[in-house]
């Protein structure tokens, strides 16, 4: 039994529902609104001369409770694709050169399409139709997992009123991500500083693919309370506490970049699965602020898309 599923999202969670149906023997096709695959396991390049060097402006680590997620891990470390960051227990991991190599090995052999923005998903007779903002319609689909955050989510999900119920109970933090650079390495510099539980604006801050090149981000209190302000007045108050704490140091502001649906605040409460149509959603949104907590939500999506087809 071979069937066409469409997911919607190339972050971890349309990955990881993408490999468990493919494990089924079901194809899929991830589209995404954005240039990368990753969502929020999201790098930046930057040249110094002709070298690349990234930041890592979303996720800066992930953790693995989960054998799955501990074996998927293990694979990564011994292709040297994953390595060990710092010394915490639990254990943290990050993409060997940037964290968005750990998604691009992970997905090797599945069909990907970026810069398609997905606007409506239809179901006609026993088939789902999806539209994009081009008007294009991906015609003719057995199922469809949706994965982008629960607000942008719900929107697509006019035609499934359970699923816009489970989305509804969803609600995220944000967080200003501020990119900056050394000109010159200072030495015995730290890989990172953890703010948390700190008095402040910056909850992380920390290397990219090597010391000169940092993000910071500002805590859930700062950032849900002044995202939406002046670029340049968030800019020069951000970079003031950087400053403070490598005044020592030459740095350079690089960019700035709000993520408004950041790290989740409340999970969201309901099915996961249209009790009439297979159209499931999936996302962190379903089971945790984190990286794991997203893989985990896609894996379930395929296997209720499975399930459905097993029960016909
Ligand atoms: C600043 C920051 C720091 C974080 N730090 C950590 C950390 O250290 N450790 C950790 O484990 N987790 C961290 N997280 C959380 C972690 O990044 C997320 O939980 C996880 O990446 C979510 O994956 P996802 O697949 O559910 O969603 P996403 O990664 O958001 O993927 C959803 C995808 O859907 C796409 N999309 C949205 N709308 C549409 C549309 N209409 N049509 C087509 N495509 C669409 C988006 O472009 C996106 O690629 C952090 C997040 C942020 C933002």
């Amino acid at each position: 039994m071979s069937k066409k599923i469409l997911i919607i999202g190339s972050g971890i969670a349309g990955i990881s529902s993408s490999l468990k149906l493919k494990s089924y023997g079901f194809n899929s096709t991830i589209v995404d609104k954005g240039n990368f695959i990753g969502g929020r396991i999201s790098t930046k390049e930057i040249k110094f001369g002709a070298k690349p060097s990234f930041f890592f402006h979303g996720a800066q680590f992930f953790t693995a409770k989960t054998q799955k997620f501990k074996n998927i891990i293990h694979v990564g470390i011994k292709n040297n694709y994953i390595i060990e960051f710092g010394n915490f227990d639990p254990k943290r991991y990050r993409g060997n050169k940037t964290m968005r190599e750990f998604l691009l090995n992970l997905s090797k052999e599945l069909h990907f399409q970026q810069n398609v923005k997905i606007t409506k998903i239809v179901p006609i007779d026993n088939k789902i139709n999806v539209l994009d903002d081009k008007k294009k319609e991906w015609i003719s689909y057995d199922g469809v997992i949706s994965t982008p955050p629960a607000p942008q989510n719900y929107k697509l999900l006019n035609e499934f009123p359970s699923l816009q119920e489970t989305l509804k109970t969803g609600s995220y933090h944000t967080c200003i991500a501020i990119m900056f650079t050394f000109d010159q390495i200072p030495v015995n510099e730290k890989t990172h500083y953890d703010f948390y539980k700190k008095p402040g604006i910056l909850s992380w801050m920390a290397a990219g693919s090597n010391h000169r090149v940092w993000t910071a981000h500002t805590n859930e209190e700062f950032s849900d309370s002044n995202y939406y302000k002046d670029k340049d007045f968030l800019k020069e108050i951000i970079m003031s506490s950087i400053k403070k704490i490598f005044f020592r140091s030459k740095i350079n502001f690089h960019s700035l970049h709000i993520w408004k649906y950041a790290k989740v605040k409340n999970k969201c409460l309901g099915p996961q699965i249209d009790a009439k149509y297979p159209v499931a959603i999936a996302g962190d949104f379903m089971e945790g602020q984190n990286v794991e907590a997203a893989f985990t939500s896609g894996e379930k999506a395929a296997d209720l898309i499975f399930d459905r087809f097993q029960s016909q």
